[in-house]
């Protein structure tokens, strides 16, 4: 059971699926030999068959095919060896095919799950109802010229993988946490950057609302929703625009609307398009797509650790708490770290510095984890002189900061810097005398009873020693020598 809404009159419940569109990372579009890479001069990377000349006959790109199959073992669905790519006939300026090619009644992927993880820490499974492949259109500029469109093409027959999930979710957070393990998927997998920004992934919100335990109300499709953030946005003003309509008495038309950050408002697109207003049919220049078994079981076999289970491995081997695990196995890169520092060391202390001083660095400097100075490596050198006593916790994130900004070892650090703990008793002890000695009216503060005094000794020992004094040894030091 999902949250419940309030309307004014009645109690509702928001249902969700989604039609994420992920771009596949395949090197060249879905049927041409033209690059897919982000951000180039508009309309250079498009081929005779991207501009649809006439005569042009598409080549479906293998590595597309394999990303497809790959993402669909990825949620446990079920693979489908022969499928059939169709064209969806619609007219757009930026689509001079006039067809998209697409796949309707046989797609690659058929229904699998994924488990999402939520801020309360529980999870949830979400079906998947299929994943097919189809091209990307074009796009349209209508902001660059007073009186004209200009159409960049470079997108036009990129690889698309559409994955429609069933209306399983029941808030915005489900929404959320769903989207957020599908990019963490794809790309641990590799298939999609999940870059939601650039447009690599982007989703179609299908909202409708209904009184709990009734059947599924009528629903509107959000278009291209391209941030996290407006996911939820778009969801939470959906839902309660359609709870109004209803407690009005009205009832909800099936519409397309788009989501207006701006305004924090969805609004009408289209009414409703039906399948068959496409027109779909089996595109004539391609041969049903049939696949072996065994290419199949070799893909599954190839595929990484994937989140949910790396998550599950470290709770149950490194004794993670289901949370730090969760945030340690969102990225393979981060996840990969944490295993290599890890080993053979405290995984608690291991995870700590890696969400807290490593996260904190990366995060200020705006960079990614591969980017970072601090290798594992070279964390795990730093760790060890923790657990052997030759540097404090306080001084060992001083020299982390050494490390990050010089990238030198923690080792070369500590000994060029003489940054060594003092725990060496008896020099302390020299120190310690010499300081009670030349503070004689404090000392008499801590033995007539002011145990809070004894604080002060002991910043007086650390400085005069530049923090290297082990700290507990101080202490008991001092306890002794000034009890009454
Ligand atoms: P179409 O192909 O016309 O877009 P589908 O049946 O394939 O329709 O559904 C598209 C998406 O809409 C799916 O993600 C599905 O889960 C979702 N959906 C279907 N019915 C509802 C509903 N009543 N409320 C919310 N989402 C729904
Ligand atoms: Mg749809």
């Amino acid at each position: 059971m999902g949250e419940i809404l309030k309307g004014t009159k009645d109690e509702w419940e928001v249902v969700i699926g989604l039609e994420v569109h992920a771009q596949v990372l395949a090197g060249s579009k879905l049927f041409s030999g033209a690059t897919a890479e982000f951000g180039a001069e508009p309309n250079s990377q498009v081929s005779f068959v991207d501009a649809a000349m006439p005569g042009m006959l598409p080549v479906l790109n293998e590595e597309s095919v394999r990303q497809a199959v790959r993402t669909g073992l990825a949620v446990n669905a079920i693979i489908n060896l022969r499928s059939v790519f169709a064209r969806k006939n619609y007219f757009y300026p930026d689509l001079p095919q006039g067809y998209q090619i697409s796949q309707y009644e046989l797609p690659i992927v058929g229904e699998g799950a994924v488990e999402i993880d939520l801020p309360d820490g529980g999870g949830k499974t979400i079906g998947i109802e299929r994943l097919h492949l189809e091209q990307d259109a074009g796009k349209s500029l209508h902001d660059l010229h007073p009186t004209k469109s200009y159409i960049d093409l470079n997108r036009s027959g990129v690889t698309l993988m559409e994955i429609v999930s069933k209306p399983d979710m029941s808030s915005a957070d489900e929404a959320v946490a769903y989207i957020a393990k599908l990019r963490s998927i794809l790309r641990y997998i590799g298939a999609c950057d999940g870059n939601m920004q650039n447009g690599s992934m982007r989703a179609d919100v299908n909202v409708s609302v209904r009184n709990p335990g009734d059947k599924l109300g009528t629903r509107c499709e959000i278009k291209n929703v391209n941030s996290l953030r407006f996911v939820r946005q778009a969801i939470n003003f959906e839902a309660r625009r359609q709870i109004e309509i209803l407690e009005n008495g009205d009832i909800i038309d099936q519409e397309t609307r788009l989501y207006d950050p701006d305004r924090d408002e969805t609004r009408l697109m289209r009414s409703k398009e039906d399948a068959h207003d496409y027109r779909y049919f089996p595109d004539p220049d391609l041969l049903p797509l049939d696949l072996e078994q065994s290419y199949v079981d070799e893909l599954k076999a190839d595929l990484p650790e994937l989140p949910d289970i790396r998550k599950k491995r470290f709770v149950a081997d490194y004794g993670l708490s289901v949370y730090d695990a969760s945030v340690l196995v969102a990225e393979r890169d981060t996840g990969d770290y944490f295993d290599s520092v890890a080993k053979n060391r405290d995984p608690k202390q291991v995870a700590n510095w890696i969400t807290g001083e490593l996260f904190g660095h990366l995060k200020k400097n705006d960079l990614t984890l591969k980017e970072a100075p601090v290798s594992a490596k070279k964390l795990g050198e730093l760790i060890d002189l923790i657990t052997n006593n030759t540097i404090s916790g306080r001084t060992a994130k001083e020299v982390f900061e050494k490390m990050w900004r010089t990238g030198s070892d923690a080792n070369e650090i500590v000994e060029s810097e003489g940054l060594k703990q003092i725990t060496d008793a008896g020099a302390i002890e020299i120190i310690v005398d010499k300081i009670i000695a030349e503070n004689p009216k404090n000392a008499d503060e801590v033995r007539g009873g002011n145990s809070k005094a004894i604080g002060w000794f002991v910043g007086q020992v650390m400085q005069a020693t530049a923090g290297k004094a082990n700290p507990k040894a101080v202490n008991e030091l001092l306890r002794n020598k000034l009890k009454d």
